[in-house]
């Protein structure tokens, strides 16, 4: 792994879907390059007085339409190539999806367990403002979001700097996203990646012809689901995969991994998780003290959600289960991706699949540009006009229905249904058209559907647009 390259790797996928495109010439390489890297150094002040340099990234990779959007991430494998690969396919991802943006990424190369809250605070108040300084960050040029290592305190502490050092800018909470509702977050954001999963893999196993192809039957029902990361986008995955009838066979940790062929109660993991900062002596659960085995036992559903190159030609041909879902971004390999494909299995790609946490963003970017909460105009006057309707249906047939039912046909969708309707709308539409894609063209796989799909949207938006000056 030693050359290996992320953004590399990223591209390879790109010429090869280019090959099913015919781009104006030049257009390519406009659409692969990264638009903008931003490398910084700067010191923080410790605890205990010391000082240390922090190394961090921001790279704006397609200025196609603005702002441009990508998460921060904080973790020791930071580097640039890292963070320009996260970028591009954020770039593929909105355009995949319909959201409005470019694609960009943070990081910053910390190990979030070695600070306290106090420093992280620091390094992230401090990385903020070489972004403010630097025109990286601005509600219309670029919102970050949460990524691995990142959640909604530190949006916070960004929401709050940038406010801060933009005094009177009544948008200036549109900057980020992610943040908590308290701070003009959106309900819905912390799960939405993981529900965003969860959407996607029910919509693919309902496709009844993919199933028989794959030697599975069509639903969720009963699928047995092996997960890895029991972070934001594994832990919510998990847990509504599991609401919806999957049974979840095993979850891996990074120090440690457990496994229970009749299923493990996700909650419970999560708590355990939660208390004792390991999932390991979970009840019959049998431990796996080097996680990564994990991922070669047996099951139908593999789901790679905490970092990437997890699959690589190494444990590609021991893979088990039939279906690989990428919740990470980048979990698998060109060469594994191929191994996989040869042997048959279906691969949900990273930047459709986990497209549901940047859906939920930009529905939180609208809110906050609108200053206003969904549903908060007319769920009343919703009701009212349901209301209306049931008891005129009572007048007609005669028949009274019970509170409960009334109840339920009355409701008007507050905050929470009109994300959660957005994001499933999302997430059908957008496997569908790669589905189709892939038939079509025949692709052979979802990803390359996913980049050609993605790639006919930017390079429209470059063409229509032109080069000034
Ligand atoms: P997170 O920090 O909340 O969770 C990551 C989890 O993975 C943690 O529980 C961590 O302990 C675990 N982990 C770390 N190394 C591991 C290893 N070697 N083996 C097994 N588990 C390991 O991060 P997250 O936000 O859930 O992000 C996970 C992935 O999903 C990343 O690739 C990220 O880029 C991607 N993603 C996140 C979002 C989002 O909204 N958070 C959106 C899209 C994509």
């Amino acid at each position: 792994m030693e050359n290996y390259s992320f953004f590399d790797n990223v591209n390879q996928f790109v010429n090869q879907a280019a090959g099913y495109l015919e781009l104006p010439q030049g257009l390519l390489e406009q659409i692969k390059e990264c638009n903008s890297v931003y490398q910084m150094n700067f010191p923080v002040k410790l605890d205990n007085g010391h000082y240390e340099v922090i190394e961090a990234y921001r790279v704006q990779h397609s200025h196609h339409r603005l702002p441009v959007k990508g998460g921060i991430r904080y973790s020791m494998a930071v580097n640039e190539d890292e963070v320009k690969a996260l970028a591009a396919l954020m770039s593929y991802k909105c355009a995949l999806v319909d959201v409005p943006f470019g694609g960009a990424k943070g990081g910053v190369k910390i190990d979030t367990r070695k600070y306290s809250e106090n420093e992280l605070e620091k390094i992230t108040r401090r990385y903020t403002t070489e972004l403010i300084r630097k025109n990286f960050i601005s509600p219309a040029q670029d919102v970050p979001a949460p990524d691995y290592g990142t959640g909604a305190r530190e949006m916070a502490w960004i929401a709050d700097t940038y406010a801060a050092m933009n005094n009177g800018e009544l948008n200036a909470l549109a900057c980020v996203t992610g943040k908590p509702i308290t701070l003009h977050g959106i309900r819905g954001r912390t799960e939405a990646t993981g529900r965003g999963v969860f959407y996607g893999i029910r919509t693919a196993v309902d496709v009844a012809e993919d199933m028989k192809s794959l030697g599975l039957t069509p639903g969720l029902e009963g699928k047995r689901i092996i997960i890895q990361g029991l972070g934001n986008v594994g832990y919510y995955s998990a847990k509504y995969l599991q609401e919806g009838g999957a049974i979840i066979t095993g979850i891996a940790e990074y120090n440690g991994g457990i496994y229970d062929p009749n299923g493990l109660d996700v909650e419970e993991v999560h708590q355990l998780k939660q208390e004792k900062g390991s999932i390991l002596n979970y009840k019959n659960a049998k431990n796996i003290q080097n996680s990564i085995e994990l991922l070669e036992y047996e099951c139908d559903i593999l789901i790679p959600a905490a970092l990437e190159n997890q699959i690589t030609a190494e444990n590609a041909p021991g893979i088990k289960a039939k279906i690989v879902g990428e919740a990470a971004n980048g979990p698998v390999t060109t060469e594994a991706a191929n191994i996989l494909q040869e042997r048959g299995l279906r691969i949900l790609p990273d930047f459709y699949l986990n497209a549901g946490g940047v859906t939920v963003s930009y529905f939180e970017w609208l809110k906050n540009l609108s200053h206003v909460a969904f549903g908060r105009m007319d769920k009343r006057y919703e009701e009212l006009t349901n209301r209306g309707m049931v008891t005129a249906m009572e007048e007609i047939s005669g028949h009274q229905l019970s509170e409960t039912q009334k109840n339920s046909l009355v409701r008007g969708a507050g905050e929470i249904d009109i994300v959660n309707s957005g994001l499933e709308e999302t997430m059908i539409n957008a496997y569908y058209t790669i589905w189709e894609i892939m038939k079509t063209k025949e692709t052979g796989s979802l990803r390359i559907a996913s980049f050609i799909s993605a790639m006919e949207k930017i390079s429209t938006a470059y063409v229509a647009r032109g080069i000034f000056p």
